[in-house]
């Protein structure tokens, strides 16, 4: 009655929240023998490690636009 202090359910949805440390950040897919970053974030090939540059840039252009807007 009184196990407000337990928290539920920490299994699954915890695993899923950090999921990009057991894969790929951008396409999801497992990491082979090597790893690299970007940012930070570990990504699986330099193919990604790639788009999430443009990706990121392309974000970062973005806000600066929005605020000289
Ligand atoms: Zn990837």
């Amino acid at each position: 009655m009184c196990d407000a202090s337990v928290l539920p359910e920490r299994g699954p949805s915890q695993s899923e929240h950090c999921s990009s440390a057991n894969g790929c950040a951008l396409c999801g897919g497992r990491f082979g023998l090597i790893r690299y970053y970007s940012w930070r974030t570990a990504l699986c090939s330099t193919k990604c490690v790639d788009r999430f540059r443009t990706r990121r840039e392309r974000d970062r252009l973005w806000l600066f636009r929005a605020q000289f807007a």
